[in-house]
């Protein structure tokens, strides 16, 4: 959709093709037993108004000022069995404070990784355009700008947050250094993630993913884009390696004089492109899912009777007994959804998620319950088990949790053609390299891709400037003028060409 607003301002006719019934893609939400049901943001990088990403969010319809943004607090909590919480609260000095009071004996190595988060609060890479589009006034400037920002960034990527921990005495800081991030991610990753939240720039639109996703919808449509729902692309149609337009699963085939992917990277160059045009950056990763492996999540949904207001949003239990689904798991992640009185029914209940994060070998083990006919039972099975251990450490919940929905890395692979069942992209990993594909791929013309998968870690601002990147690429290639914003009526347009159709 981002790729589509710009290139609609910029004088394209734009048509999506989307598989799902609605749009959003992972940017999603749901209803279940009168409870809506919010499938993405836990927090958006774009949301203080200082951010770079923040008047990109403002050009793409998808905060506007109407829209109240929820900052938390306490960003998270982990709960340890013996009643002592960690808060990772939204402010550097009391986070600080709050290592310091649970952990005196690490007090020297809690100073030196808050020196590290305060570093991280200023690097901001340039998110505008592409490098490759940069003059090289500007690529000067970066570099001597931003020389020292890259020493840090390059130190931290090589350390894994696991062994990171153990630099610390304490084991319930080991334990949160070792689950913070999705299993696998550097440390440089975490201190960029804190730095964004002691920024405030990690805030959450009220009402949630779907009412974000339909803002950019409503402007597409407002520029005169067209989506058309329930069209799975089957295959990019290619004459002379040149991509003239996609055929859909249904039999029907959409000409065009660009045809942009934003699914998922493998779907689309092995399925889409029908294997035929190797992107080497993207094969090797594909190929190596130790060095490059994906997250993905088990969630549990509950309907919850109880005023739960007073819970923090997002709360680590760590439990005694392990949950086991793939492996045995320690912890439970708690996301707690009163914060949003849009989100509330009629009755005041409101929506507890227990999500469990795993990786690709989580992925494997529902599919092979899927194959064997056992994905119902074991759903079952694993929803009891999380109903239970929640109750067992939050007992005033007994009675007032309904289990109303269950999601596992399947329901991720069915509904968006992932990765096994990933929703962003590969995990930094301290062996891996940080990715940036440019979008272009070899010997093929007219075709480009975008999406968080052609960006390291993925997640929505990735999804939103790599839309962007690609609507710039198509109008250099055109020789268009690129536009943000539709052209003023009283501008004379500098450019005089064929309207470009785009799917
Ligand atoms: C539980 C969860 C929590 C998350 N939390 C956050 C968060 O807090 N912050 C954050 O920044 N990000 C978060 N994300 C990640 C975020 O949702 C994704 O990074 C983002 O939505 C990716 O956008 P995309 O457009 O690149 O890909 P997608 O959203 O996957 O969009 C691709 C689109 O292509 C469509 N498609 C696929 N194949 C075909 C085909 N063959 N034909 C037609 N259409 C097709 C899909 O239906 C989809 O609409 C979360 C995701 C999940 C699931």
């Amino acid at each position: 959709m981002a790729t589509g607003i710009y290139l609609l301002n910029s004088g394209y006719d734009v048509e999506i093709l989307e598989k799902n019934t609605c749009p959003g893609g992972a940017c999603v939400g749901w209803e279940r037993k009168g409870c809506y049901i919010d499938g993405c943001i836990h927090w958006l990088v774009g949301t203080n108004t200082e951010s770079p990403y923040y008047k990109m969010w403002r050009e793409i319809g998808a905060l506007n000022d109407e829209t109240e943004i929820f900052f938390q607090n306490d960003f998270s909590v982990f709960d340890f069995p013996d009643g002592t919480k960690l808060t990772v609260w939204a402010d550097l000095k009391k986070f600080h404070e709050e290592l310091l009071s649970i952990a005196p004996e690490d007090e020297k190595e809690i100073n030196k990784f808050i020196r590290r988060i305060r570093r991280f609060r200023t690097i901001e890479g340039p998110v505008d355009k592409p490098v490759d589009m940069m003059s090289p006034i500007r690529l000067l400037h970066i570099g001597f700008t931003m020389w020292r920002d890259y020493f840090w960034v390059a130190k931290y990527s090589k350390v894994d947050n696991v062994e990171y921990g153990k630099r610390f005495k304490n084991k319930k800081l080991q334990y949160f250094f070792a689950n913070y991030m999705a299993p696998g991610y550097n440390h440089m990753s975490m201190l960029y993630m804190l730095a964004h939240v002691m920024n405030k720039d990690g805030g959450i639109p009220i009402g949630g993913s779907m009412a974000m996703s339909e803002r950019i919808y409503k402007k597409f449509t407002s520029l005169g884009g067209v989506m058309r729902f329930g069209k799975e692309v089957q295959r990019v149609r290619i004459i002379d390696n040149r991509a003239v337009g996609a055929e859909t699963k249904d039999g029907d085939f959409y000409p065009a004089d660009w045809v942009v992917s934003s699914t998922a990277t493998e779907h689309c160059l092995k399925k889409l492109l029908g294997g035929e045009y190797p992107v080497k950056k993207i094969d090797e990763r594909l190929a190596n899912k130790e060095k490059y492996p994906i997250y993905t999540m088990t969630i549990a949904v509950f309907k919850c009777s109880e005023d739960i207001r007073n819970m923090p949003l997002g709360l680590h239990a760590v439990t005694e007994e392990p949950l086991v689904i793939d492996k045995e798991y320690d912890g439970i992640a708690l996301r707690n959804y009163a914060y949003d009185k849009t989100m509330k029914t009629p009755d005041g209940s409101c929506v507890l998620q227990a999500q469990i994060v795993g990786d690709d070998d989580m992925y494997f083990w529902w599919k092979a319950r899927k194959q064997n006919g056992t994905y119902r039972e074991e759903k079952a099975r694993v929803g009891k088990e999380i109903h239970q251990k929640i109750i067992s450490r939050y007992p005033e919940l007994a009675g007032k949790l309904e289990l109303i929905d269950f999601v596992t890395p399947c329901t991720y692979e069915r509904y968006l053609n992932t990765r096994h069942g990933s929703f962003q992209g590969f995990v930094h990993t301290k062996e891996g390299k940080a990715l940036m594909q440019k979008g272009m791929v070899k010997g093929l013309k007219n075709f480009i891709l975008s999406g968080q998968c052609i960006f390291q870690s993925g997640g929505l601002p990735p999804a939103m400037i790599t839309g962007k990147f690609a609507a710039m690429r198509i109008c250099k290639e055109d020789g268009v003028f690129f536009r943000t914003h539709s052209p003023s009526p009283f501008i004379i347009p500098i450019t005089l060409k064929r309207k470009q159709k785009v799917r």
